[in-house]
């Protein structure tokens, strides 16, 4: 089987799988606990934590290690609950559905054509109202358009609102530093960039940590803010996926576009097929539509040629309704149940990638049961 659903999760590195398997075996004690098997928990902790903080670009204390990307986006909005939370039409339901619940007006920045959040509709929605937070994602999961975060970071900030950014997708590639984007929140999710599923972290800007309130309550750890016995062994494998990617990304991502954009060549001589998304793009993803074939019969025609790809975003799996993403920037409904999410990542080899576009274009053609 060739995978090629990067953005629904990636495999966790051998290095990572390593500290982990190592840290779970070695390394038991609780690092609250006062002797030493704690303090040797601890010591790991600390050094995660100050990997996460090198490749995010911010201090340690700002780092708090939570179960992954929703945990971290709902306790970012919780920071504003029953205020008014400005957000775009294209998060993550880990966002946009926490937003719903617990704020006490939502305004929705529009979307433009290109899969980019609008910054005119956000200066529009923030203007002569008093807003708590606004949010806005690094980059789209679904397009992979890149969002114009220091814009909005900017118009927040000078209206006294909070900047939250869901840095899911982007964390693990060559992104600027909480510094450089100006955000005083960011969700990053360990399943996203080569450490296993449910570790995540939230940055918290120093300044901005004392009116956090505790996600929950209980024994006070990450000061307070997420009381919990910390997963030492996932948190260890988060700490050297960081710094595994730091090391890596700018080999990876341009290796990776190189052979994203192969398979967007190749898949765009298909007649009807329509690219979704367009500026700048994170390196592994592709959404594609190709018109008249229905995009979750193809992903499960893909499936059984031996390629893992995705219909719209495989968080919503299942639902057969057209991309809400998609809508946002006027794709037509039709269009949009036709899209492909094809995304791919550090393992993807020069021959996967033509084996992916020649499967699509051998499934589209047997879902049009004609040549393409
Ligand atoms: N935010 C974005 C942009 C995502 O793509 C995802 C997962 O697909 C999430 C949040 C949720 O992260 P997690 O799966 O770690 O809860």
């Amino acid at each position: 089987m060739i995978y090629a659903d990067y953005a629904a999760t990636t495999p966790v590195s051998e290095r990572v799988c390593s500290v982990l398997a190592n840290a779970t075996r070695e390394v038991f004690g609780n690092p609250s606990s006062l002797h030493s098997v704690g303090h040797a928990a601890a010591r790991l902790v600390d050094h995660a934590r100050e990997q996460v903080a090198d490749l995010l670009g911010c201090l340690p204390e700002e780092v708090f290690f939570t179960s992954g990307g929703t945990e971290s986006d709902n306790h970012a909005v919780r920071i504003a609950a029953d205020r008014r939370i400005v957000t775009s039409e294209i998060e993550h339901p880990a966002v946009l559905e926490a937003a719903r619940h617990m704020s006490g007006q939502l305004d929705l920045i529009d979307t433009d054509p290109s899969g980019s959040a609008s910054v005119s509709s956000l200066a529009h929605l923030l203007r002569d109202r008093e807003v708590a937070l606004v949010s806005l994602m690094y980059a789209n999961n679904e397009t992979g358009v890149v969002q114009p975060v220091r814009e909005a970071a900017a118009a927040a900030h000078a209206v006294g609102a909070l900047f939250h950014c869901d840095a899911v997708q982007g964390a693990g590639h060559v992104m600027p530093t909480v510094r450089e984007l100006d955000c005083d929140l960011m969700s990053v999710s360990g399943h996203k960039l080569h450490a296993p599923k449910g570790i995540g972290v939230i940055y918290i800007r120093k300044d901005i940590v004392e009116n956090v309130p505790a996600l929950h309550y209980g024994g006070g750890q990450e000061r307070g803010i997420r009381s919990g016995t910390l997963p030492v062994p996932l948190i260890a494998a988060l700490g050297e996926a960081c710094d595994e990617a730091r090391e890596r990304m700018h080999e990876d991502d341009r290796r990776v576009m190189h052979l994203r954009d192969a398979i967007e060549d190749e898949l765009l001589t298909i007649r009807d097929s329509v690219r979704l998304g367009s500026g700048e793009r994170m390196p592994g993803i592709l959404d594609i539509a190709f018109s008249g074939v229905g995009g979750e019969a193809l992903t499960l025609l893909c499936d059984l040629h031996g390629v893992a790809i995705s219909a719209g975003s495989a968080c919503h799996s299942g639902d057969l309704s057209p991309s809400r993403v998609l809508l946002s920037m006027g794709v037509s409904p039709e269009l949009a149940l036709s899209a492909i999410r094809i995304s791919i990542g550090r393992y993807t080899t020069a021959e996967e990638a033509e084996r992916i576009a020649s499967t699509v274009r051998t499934c589209v053609a047997l879902s049009l049961g004609s040549a393409v």
